[in-house]
């Protein structure tokens, strides 16, 4: 470990692979609660059983204090104008380091503190200025999240027989298994899943409101396709027996109704 003439051990991460760099960091921090000093370690790699899996996580930095305590560290390059940063992006930065938090609390057992150190520029200079962020709700939430994650081993039990989505497959025996998974696209999906445009097209094709948005979708009720809603909106069933749902009795198909009903009589008026 370096000491860099300041007291404080910057012990040497490296080694070779995730479960190397992993093993590194847990032996580290070990060492460094054991010293009794202050120490940072520089990305380090921790893991966390993520639904029956293990995840690599990589904080900016963690401060062992002389107690054996860890501090998680962000570094983050939106600035704290006057004292204050963007509530979301702190919030955000507080969700990621809750994962680290836990990382630390479950994995490597150790005593985590309750607040991170957040470092960001000063009101858009280069000089760099901290702050606590309290994690104690962020960490119970990603406990909570965690605890209901559906375990992997339950999702591949649940795939259809040899469905395979190794990436050197060929292309038409991937979209076979791609599409033997059904799948509940939303807009939100374009921002974060590359089967997005796939999944989207399918989504147009089987008439599907979910594409339109998760709120027209819940606004619609019962009424899960473009040619229901239309049909509801014209006053009759959907009638084509794949469980679209008639509208019959359904706030929304009452709402449809009306809402065509005034449409008509204002396209009416408007070509008097
Ligand atoms: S785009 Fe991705 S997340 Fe969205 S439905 Fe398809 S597979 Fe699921």
């Amino acid at each position: 470990a370096e000491e860099g003439g300041t007291g404080v051990a910057v012990p040497d991460l490296t080694a070779d692979g995730p479960a190397g760099r992993a093993a590194r960091t847990r032996l580290a921090l070990r060492d460094a609660a054991a010293a009794g000093g202050w120490a940072v370690l520089d990305h380090p790699l921790l893991t966390l059983h993520v639904a029956g899996s293990t995840a690599y996580l990589e904080p900016d930095a963690l401060a062992v204090h002389p107690d054996g305590g860890v501090t998680v560290i962000e570094i983050k390059s939106f600035p704290i104008l006057d004292g204050s940063a963007d509530p979301a992006k702190v919030g955000a930065a507080a969700r990621q380091a809750a994962v680290y938090a836990l990382a630390l609390a479950e994995g490597e057992r150790l005593a985590v503190r309750e607040h991170a150190l957040l470092v960001c520029p000063r009101d858009f200079s280069n000089h760099p200025c901290a702050d606590l962020v309290g994690l104690r709700k962020q960490v119970a939430a990603t406990r909570r999240q965690l605890a209901r994650l559906t375990r992997i081993e339950d999702i591949a039990a649940s795939l259809p027989e040899g469905a395979c989505f190794a990436p050197d497959r060929p292309s038409g025996e991937l979209l076979a298994a791609v599409e033997s998974v059904p799948a509940e696209y939303a807009p939100e999906c374009l921002a974060t899943c590359e089967l997005a445009f796939h999944c989207r097209d399918r989504a147009r094709e089987e008439g599907a409101v979910a594409a339109l948005g998760r709120s027209v979708r819940g606004e619609l009720g019962g009424l899960a396709t473009v040619h229901a809603v239309l049909a509801a909106a014209r006053g009759g069933g959907a009638g084509d027996g794949d469980g679209d749902g008639d509208g019959a009795g359904d706030p929304a198909a009452s709402a449809l109704r009306r809402a065509a009903a005034l449409r008509a009589e204002a396209l009416g008026e408007g070509e008097r």
